[in-house]
């Protein structure tokens, strides 16, 4: 079975996981925080993690930022 048909995120608003305007805007703050509450309760979290380290991809995934993302990259390299 792939790990997305258990993702908790099925059934949200996928735009929600893309927060909008400047990272360190309150607004993307708090949907960025939104998104992650989600991602605390998703069985599939670190394998989504995981997919999105080898995949570089924009928004919250597995509970990460793209910022936080990257540093899970160079701390890995
Ligand atoms: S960790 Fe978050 S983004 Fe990844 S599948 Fe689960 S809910 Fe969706």
């Amino acid at each position: 079975m792939n790990w997305r048909e258990s993702a908790r995120c099925r059934d949200t608003d996928p735009e929600l996981f893309f927060p909008i305007g400047s990272g360190s805007s309150f607004p993307a703050l708090a949907q960025a925080d939104e998104a992650r509450a989600v991602c605390g309760r998703c069985p599939v979290a670190r394998q989504c993690l995981e997919w999105a380290l080898d995949a570089p991809v924009e928004g919250i995934w597995g509970g990460t930022t793209e910022a936080e993302r990257r540093t899970l990259r160079r701390r890995r390299a």
